[in-house]
């Protein structure tokens, strides 16, 4: 074993090791900075990831011109599916921490395709329209922080 694949290994970083080249992936855009590649376990046909090529864990980790590169991607990818698969919408998924269900800890995007006849369901967050007293609240506890 080389000692850049033993470093990679000990890292225990799968997407890591996929932008190494360690790990296969059906990859579906590649520039200097990010890669996207279809997700081993799609939700539908053609869910796919897009992270940074350099190591970083999460939304809250990354700096904002690399989390701006990484959309910018998502981007193209979303463009690209759009024209290759023909779906009726598509979703947008970042899961930060794992109360967020994030399971892979190195930054990734999901881009989802959808179709009516998908499985996902309606959204899980609750439905009541919250009093505006509320929302006031929450916004002056937001921007006062
Ligand atoms: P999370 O729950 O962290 O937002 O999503 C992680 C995603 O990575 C999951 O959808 C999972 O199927 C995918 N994934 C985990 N391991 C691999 C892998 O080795 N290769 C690929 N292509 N996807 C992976
Ligand atoms: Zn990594």
């Amino acid at each position: 074993m080389t000692g850049t694949v033993y470093r990679r290994l000990m890292h225990g970083c799968i997407f890591c090791s996929i932008v190494a080249g360690e790990a296969p992936a059906h990859v579906i855009h590649e520039d200097d900075h990010t890669l996207a590649f279809l997700d081993i376990a799609p939700f539908s046909p053609g869910h796919s990831l897009v992270i940074p090529k350099a190591h970083t864990d999460d939304f809250w980790s990354v700096d904002e011109d690399t989390a701006a590169t990484v959309m910018r991607s998502a981007h193209r990818v979303a463009d690209r599916l759009r024209r290759a698969l023909e779906p009726e919408g598509m979703n947008l998924l970042q899961a930060t921490r794992s109360v967020a269900f994030q399971t892979v800890f190195h930054l990734h995007v999901h881009v989802i395709p959808r179709w009516s006849t998908d499985t996902m369901g309606p959204p899980p967050w609750p439905k009541p329209v919250a009093p505006a007293s509320e929302l006031s609240a929450m916004a002056g506890r937001i921007l006062g922080s």
